[in-house]
């Protein structure tokens, strides 16, 4: 597709910004609607952030997306950031208006639950406990949508509790921050395990969990995307539970941004996982 002097642009910020998949996924969409427009990477540094964002307009972008380190450190530079983003604490989709005011939105939730009822359509949130590993920047989305989505308890488990605690604080709702030491006992009655700790994720340290105590028909969700198939997700599926692997979320959570970027609601399909896999 040409890009013309009409094009409207939007890209992702962060620093570094060279791992981002964002310009492939939405470049993906561009093509495949023949949208005038262009997605690039932003590489903002952290000192740079507040005057590359007050330049969003004045340069006639969309908006960007925001990803590490700066998700948090853009929420008090909107003019209005939506009540999700203000709870989650974060902001990864900022939107410039006509008035060229910026509007800081969270799509993670969003992301999150269109891709655990795509990954599992029968699935509802509300029949039982959600069981939560990880209290980072992810699992704060995670909680959010599933409280949203009435799960009875969500409980929480986290090494440092303290940060579990937090979020029960931040988000309201029935939330329950259980130590990591004590993850095994959380598991009963559960009717879906989401991992939303870095554990698992190539590099980094393996996710010891015995999924014992799991009962068969609960729904396991790694969100962690590389490798695509986790040891979690091989474990959960080998004793015959249902398994969401954590592409999804990030395919997913593109969809409002492209939308308020470029007009249309984009579909998430196979040949746009192919797409982005074939990136890897
Ligand atoms: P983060 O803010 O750094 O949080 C990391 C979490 O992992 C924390 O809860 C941390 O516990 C826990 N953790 C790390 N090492 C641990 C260990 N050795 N033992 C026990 N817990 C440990 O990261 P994040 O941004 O939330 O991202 C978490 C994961 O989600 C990453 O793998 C990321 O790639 C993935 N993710 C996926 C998507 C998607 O679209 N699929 C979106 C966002 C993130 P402490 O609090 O105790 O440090």
């Amino acid at each position: 597709m040409t890009v013309t002097g009409q094009a409207r642009v939007a890209g992702v910020i962060g620093w570094p910004i060279g791992h981002s998949r964002s310009p492939q996924l939405h470049g993906y969409w561009l093509d495949r609607y023949g949208i005038d427009g262009a997605y690039v990477p932003l590489p903002v540094a952290p000192e740079r952030l507040e005057q590359a964002i007050r330049a969003l307009p004045a340069l006639g972008l969309a908006g960007v997306n925001v990803t590490v380190p700066h998700k948090e450190a853009v929420l008090p530079l909107m003019d209005e950031v939506e009540p999700l983003a203000r709870r989650i604490g974060a902001v990864n989709t900022v939107v410039v208006g006509d008035d060229a005011g910026l509007w800081g939105r969270n799509t993670d939730a969003f992301g999150f639950m269109a891709a655990l009822r795509a990954g599992a359509p029968t699935f509802d949130p509300a029949t039982g406990p959600a069981v939560v590993l990880g209290a980072g920047g992810a699992a704060r989305a995670v909680v959010a949508a599933l409280i949203e989505a009435g799960a009875p308890v969500v409980r929480l488990v986290n090494r440092t509790v303290a940060k579990a605690e937090r979020i029960a604080a931040d988000l309201g709702g029935p939330v329950e921050p259980i130590d990591w030491e004590r993850r095994g006992d959380a598991l009963g009655d559960a009717a879906l395990l989401v991992n939303a700790t870095s554990l698992g994720m190539k590099g980094r340290p393996a996710l010891e969990f015995d999924l014992d105590a799991l009962p068969l028909e609960a729904v396991v969700n790694d969100i962690v995307y590389t490798p695509l198939e986790t040891d979690l997700l091989a474990a959960a599926r080998a004793r015959g539970n249902p398994a969401v692997d954590g592409l999804g979320m990030l395919l997913h959570q593109a969809r409002p941004a492209f939308e308020a970027f470029f007009g249309r609601d984009p579909e998430v399909t196979t040949a746009l996982r192919d797409h982005v896999l074939a990136g890897d």
